[in-house]
């Protein structure tokens, strides 16, 4: 037996819905879903994935861009700062880089 996210009220776990307040039992506990997961990652960690991305691709433009993003709200990463620095680097040593 499990009781309502909502309202409190016990529930019998082949319940597809709350009997008192109507909410879908099936879309909240136990099995959570890949969209709360994401809604739950700071939006900083997804850029911050983002750039690693970019940078793993060779598209150091974009990963400076979007490190830069994070470093201009949170001056303090260091983390985000040293793959800034490193994608900069890479970037300088690359002539043959025209992607814009
Ligand atoms: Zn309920």
């Amino acid at each position: 037996m499990k009781t309502c996210s909502r309202c409190d009220n016990p529930v019998d776990l082949a319940d597809k819905y709350c009997g008192s307040c109507g909410i879908n039992l099936a879309a909240q506990a136990g099995n959570e879903s890949p969209l709360t997961t994401l809604q739950s990652l700071k939006v900083s960690d997804i850029r911050f994935n983002l750039g690693v991305v970019y940078l793993k691709a060779g598209k150091f433009a974009q990963a400076i861009a979007t490190f830069g993003e994070i470093l201009e709200k949170d001056p303090e990463n260091l983390q985000v700062r040293g793959m800034y620095e490193q994608a900069l680097k890479t970037l300088n040593n690359t002539n043959s880089d025209t992607e814009s």
